[in-house]
């Protein structure tokens, strides 16, 4: 868990965050207020060292840099992380908010036993006048703080309606960080964490996971007579045929520019093994039309390395297994799938 703090802490960091966001020229947007946080929290001494040497001799942040901050610094909290600081921060406003309704409950009972006072002092002749007028201020005064108390019970609840709609915007700027921008696939940090917590999840009798590698088959000659744009869409096609071939379960990336990963949890290697032969016959079997013409383009194949987990295997050395069997099925001429045998 990276944040521990409790309503108390965390707003505190509110309070001394907001300051520090406001003075930059960037806009306040979750993101902004998450490297922030860290940075008040002191929880994150890369990115303060790295923010004070931004603003050292009066330099602002602006939104690039702040964008560029929470990629490099902070996109890697996890999806808890998230949901439980705007949980902390919606709890702060909610208290605060119920509070402030009941003060302004208390301040109108208050008013109405002035007024109630006020009434049957004003029946009674002579020296009761002076009292009722005594009272008549206060109850003015009664009013008006209950007329403020409102004004800020409707500031806190647009504020605790805005803080719901910051925290689903975090959930959306963690889910960009982890996507592929020219496919929407996850691209290769959201691989890495999904596999990491993959096998950090496994449980004793269940079947182990397999993973998939694919590379496009000679796609820079593809580039080199088609241009780069018709390149990226064979990279969409391709990615594509994985999202529709792919179960809810299972994770499929662009890992990197022309490579393709697959997360298969709890998959028997034959399994594994038929899903790639199958993304592999509707690859070869994809016309792709040429930008300038109604014509297709030549065949796109894709080669396969499939490699389910041994016991006590880490990430890296899976990857690895995987990616040997792909470079065995570009050696056997490519367009096909290899098991890693060992
Ligand atoms: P092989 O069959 O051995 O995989 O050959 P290859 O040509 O596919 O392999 P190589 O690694 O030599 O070339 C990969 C090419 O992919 C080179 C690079 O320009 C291209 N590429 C990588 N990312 C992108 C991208 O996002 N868009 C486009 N259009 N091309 C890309
Ligand atoms: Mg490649
Ligand atoms: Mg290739």
């Amino acid at each position: 868990m990276r944040y521990n703090d409790d309503i108390e802490r965390s707003a505190e960091y509110l309070r001394l965050a907001l300051p520090l966001m406001s003075r930059q020229a960037a806009a306040l947007t979750p993101i902004a207020y998450a490297i922030w946080y860290e940075y008040v929290a002191g929880i994150n001494p890369a990115l303060q060292t790295r923010i004070n040497e931004l603003i050292q001799g009066g330099g602002v942040l602006d939104d690039d840099q702040t964008v560029d901050l929470f990629r490099r610094y902070v996109a890697d909290i996890d999806h808890e992380t998230v949901r439980r600081v705007g949980q902390d921060l919606q709890k702060v406003m909610f208290d605060v908010s119920r509070s402030a309704a009941q003060t302004g409950e208390k301040a109108g009972e208050f008013g109405n036993a002035l007024q109630i006072l006020s009434v049957g002092l004003s029946d009674t002749p002579d020296a009761s006048q002076i009292a009722a007028t005594h009272i008549a201020t206060l109850l003015e005064h009664t009013q008006d703080m209950q007329g403020s108390v409102a004004t800020l019970k409707t500031r806190l609840d647009d504020s605790q309606r805005e803080i719901e709609e910051l925290r689903q915007e975090v959930d959306r700027a963690r889910e960009e960080a982890l996507a592929d921008g020219l496919t929407g696939l996850s691209n290769r940090r959201g691989f890495d964490i999904a596999l990491t917590s993959c096998l950090s999840t496994l449980t004793p009798g269940t079947q182990a996971p397999c993973l998939l590698i694919a590379d496009i088959d000679h796609f820079k000659s593809v580039n080199d007579r088609y241009g780069h744009l018709l390149g990226d869409k064979v990279i969409r096609a391709v990615a594509q045929i994985l999202k529709e071939s792919v179960k809810g379960r299972d994770t499929a990336a662009r890992y990197g520019g022309e490579e393709f990963t697959v997360l298969l949890p709890n998959t028997p290697i034959e399994g594994a093994r038929a899903l790639a032969e199958q993304i592999r016959a509707l690859t070869e079997n994809c016309r792709i039309r040429r930008l300038d013409s109604h014509e297709s383009i030549e065949s796109i194949t894709l080669s396969f390395g499939v490699a389910s987990l041994h016991a006590g295997e880490t990430a890296d050395e899976l990857l690895t297994r995987a990616d040997r069997a792909l470079y065995q099925s570009k050696q056997n001429g490519r367009n096909c799938v290899t098991v890693a045998d060992d």
